[in-house]
């Protein structure tokens, strides 16, 4: 049950020194009752009020770390249901799926795709994050052959296999990578478990149906083991969606902790074969709640709508996206080549370094400091003026680095031509069309 600001107060040092940033106890109080800040922002509470507390006030779901080294990855932690609430903290992976009953030359195929999709979208690398790897009795091939091969990717492996012997085996060979063992069942969930913590690793929890589920998560945290993640996935893609949706509600309206851990979504075993299908049940989970999705593949036409979905859901609302102010040379610019300058949100940038790049013309783009805002929006709030251009012109020694003297500015601030031109003598300020797809034909005309 989540305390009330009033049952914090009670226990806080009612000094009210403003240190935690409220301007009193009562105020700080309130703020860890709605999770907005941490009770350890305050230095005065007592480990003994903390303790009290820290049931109470923990996040609704917990926060589960797998893999290793710079393929480690926190999942859950997530306090709110819909993201213009609260920022959703721990973004969706994606896993592809190989099977011990599929051919040799299926894996082999499916492990040569897995490190294809791998590009950087503002600032982020979008990649196949994790390989799950299903255990089938029926399978033909070693299953922990298998698992060595896809361990060799370098990626965060889940074993999906409900036997706990065979389990045992493939974690011999990979439990230093911290895997996932997805294989708990309302029949083996002790075994799995001593499995489990045995070798370190989190534990992922199956069931037939979501009373299943509920019941060996409850039976497992009897047993001391919380280290665990459910996998959600049902026998269609409705119950699938049911769970899912049914476990993030009860973790956070409800605040049962018994279902307050990251989900697994594993769309092969609901979508098996019909790719477009899963790209768009990819899209789904990853908006409502699943922490880990699993594909059949994962090629470029799957990937840049999902990758880009993720990104845009998985960021901060109240803080636009931005990209590092800076020299970006074009088409093998050189200290000659001509320069654009534009604002440093996101969407801008990589329109009009998308449409500079399809125009073939070396150029430099200087990207200056207007606080992640548009044109528009960045000129309004005074964060992008002759001014603020001259500043960050000597700030960056942009005249030490290019020898051009020819700089183009956004058509949506031609007012700012004259006054430029008086800050920044020996440069000549050029007109860009107000848009940014209309940029192309601008440069082939200027005939540079
Ligand atoms: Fe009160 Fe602690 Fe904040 Fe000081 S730092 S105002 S004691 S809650």
């Amino acid at each position: 049950m989540a305390l009330k600001g009033l049952d914090i107060f009670k226990l806080s040092p009612k000094k009210n020194c403003k240190e935690c940033g409220s301007p009193t106890c009562m105020a700080f109080s309130m703020k860890v009752a709605q999770g907005a800040v941490d009770i350890n922002a305050c230095p005065y509470f007592s480990e003994d009020a903390k303790a009290q507390l820290s049931e109470a006030t923990a996040p609704p779901m917990k926060t589960v770390k797998v893999g290793t080294g710079s393929e480690e990855f926190a999942l859950g932690g997530e306090t709110v249901m819909e993201r213009h609430e609260k920022t959703f903290v721990s973004k969706t992976r994606y896993a592809v799926a190989l099977c011990n009953c599929m051919s040799a030359e299926e894996i082999d195929a499916a492990l040569a795709g897995i490190p294809k999709v791998d590009y950087e979208r503002i600032g982020e690398r979008m990649y196949v994050e994790m390989v799950y790897v299903n255990y089938s009795a029926d399978g033909a091939t070693d299953y922990v052959e298998l698992v060595k091969k896809a361990a060799a990717l370098g990626r965060t492996l889940i074993l999906g296999c409900t036997d706990v012997e065979v389990a045992k085996a493939a974690l011999a060979v990979c439990k230093d990578g911290k895997p996932i063992l997805n294989g708990a069942t309302p029949e083996n969930y002790a075994e799995m478990s001593a499995a489990a913590t045995e070798a370190g690793v989190v534990l992922g929890v199956t069931g037939a149906d979501i009373n299943g589920l509920y019941d060996t998560v409850k039976a497992l945290e009897a047993l001391g083991n919380k280290n665990l993640v459910i996998d959600t996935t049902g026998a269609t893609v409705k119950e699938t969606f049911a769970n899912t949706v049914r476990v993030r509600k009860a973790a956070i309206k409800d605040g049962d902790r018994s279902f307050g851990y990251p989900s697994i979504v594993n769309l092969v075993k609901v979508a098996k074969d019909d790719m477009h299908l899963q790209s768009a049940l990819a899209a789904v989970f990853t908006i409502k709640y699943g922490s880990i999705v699993v594909m059949q593949e994962m090629t470029y036409s799957e990937a840049q709508p999902l990758y880009g979905l993720r990104q845009n859901i998985f960021t901060d609302p109240q803080k636009p996206m931005r990209v590092e102010p800076g020299i970006y040379p074009l088409n093998g610019a050189d200290e000659n080549s001509i320069c654009l300058t534009t604002v440093d949100f996101a969407l801008t940038y990589f329109l009009v370094s998308g449409e500079l790049e399809r125009s073939g013309v070396p150029c430099n783009l200087i990207i200056s400091d207007a606080g992640g805002l548009s044109v528009l929006t960045a000129w309004a709030a005074g964060k992008l003026s002759a001014g603020t251009i001259e500043k960050f012109w000597k700030e960056q020694d942009i005249e030490g680095k290019i020898k051009s003297r020819k700089l183009i500015i956004p058509g949506k601030v031609a007012v700012l031509k004259g006054e430029i031109e008086a800050k920044l003598p020996g440069w000549e300020v050029i007109i860009a069309p107000a848009e940014a797809a209309q940029l192309v034909k601008f440069l082939k005309d200027m005939n540079l």
